[in-house]
């Protein structure tokens, strides 16, 4: 991807708006949301699918920053959908909004690939990730979508202040969970690992429950675990959109 084709390019884009973060440790923060479209995962219990089977607009980089710009909120969550689905333009929004000075999350589904340094490298001109974070997904087996986790080549490319982020829609969603954290434990070193329950599947309480008995292993293997309540579904009706 050439940096100068990306920027002369309209990208099919959802919606932009300015509200709270309702999930993961920027929760309750101020931030500015770009929705990307479309999707490479189709989860069972997905709350977004006007993502990927809905109405798009088509933006340039310099439209979407327009639009960024008029909310003077710092802090961006670029979502979809599926902002990092490889070879395609939007995965380099993101980027961009970080080279005109946000703070950007990504929320990745966990089935693309982070990026790589090179990728970093063109757009910024330093292999240095700055102001640039993940909330990574991994997808549980109430998905049907958690054969298409990419593991290990992913967990590689995380660095403290990035998240990891487990939607849990039963126990055996919980177990599964825990075995990828049991197995991959040394990537999640300063990485916050969030609990979600999949709204009115399983109690919170719950999961507060199953995460309490494994607080040994959390603290003997200094891991940084939390429950993730979805305040926008508190605040707001549970499918209002663009809150
Ligand atoms: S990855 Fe996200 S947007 Fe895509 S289908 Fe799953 S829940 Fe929906």
């Amino acid at each position: 991807m050439k940096r100068e084709k990306f920027l002369d390019e309209k990208i099919p884009m959802v919606e932009i708006f300015n509200s709270i973060s309702g999930e993961g440790i920027t929760s309750g923060f101020l931030t500015t949301f770009v929705r990307v479209y479309g999707c490479n995962l189709r989860c069972s219990y997905c709350d977004t699918k006007y993502s990927y089977d809905g109405e798009y607009i088509l933006m340039t980089p310099s439209d979407i920053l327009k639009e960024v710009n008029k909310f003077n909120c710092r802090r961006i969550i670029v979502t979809g959908g599926e902002p990092l689905e490889e070879d395609k333009l939007k995965r380099y929004i993101p980027i961009y909004l970080t080279q005109n000075g946000y703070e950007v999350r990504i929320e990745t589904n966990g089935s693309v690939k982070l990026y790589n340094e090179e990728e970093i490298l063109e757009f910024t001109g330093s292999k240095e990730r700055k102001n640039l974070f993940y909330t990574l997904d991994i997808k549980c087996p109430s998905s049907n979508m958690d054969k298409f986790n990419i593991f290990e080549e992913n967990f590689k490319r995380l660095i403290l202040g990035d998240e990891i982020k487990f939607v849990v829609g039963n126990v055996k969603d919980l177990d599964y969970s825990m075995q990828v954290v049991e197995k991959y434990k040394e990537y999640f070193k300063g990485v916050t690992l969030n609990f979600s329950s999949v709204f009115s599947k399983v109690e919170p309480s719950q999961i507060v429950d199953y995460l309490k008995a494994k607080n040994k292993f959390f603290m003997e293997n200094n891991l940084d675990v939390r429950v993730n309540i979805q305040l926008h579904k508190i605040i707001w009706d549970k499918d209002k959109r663009g809150v």
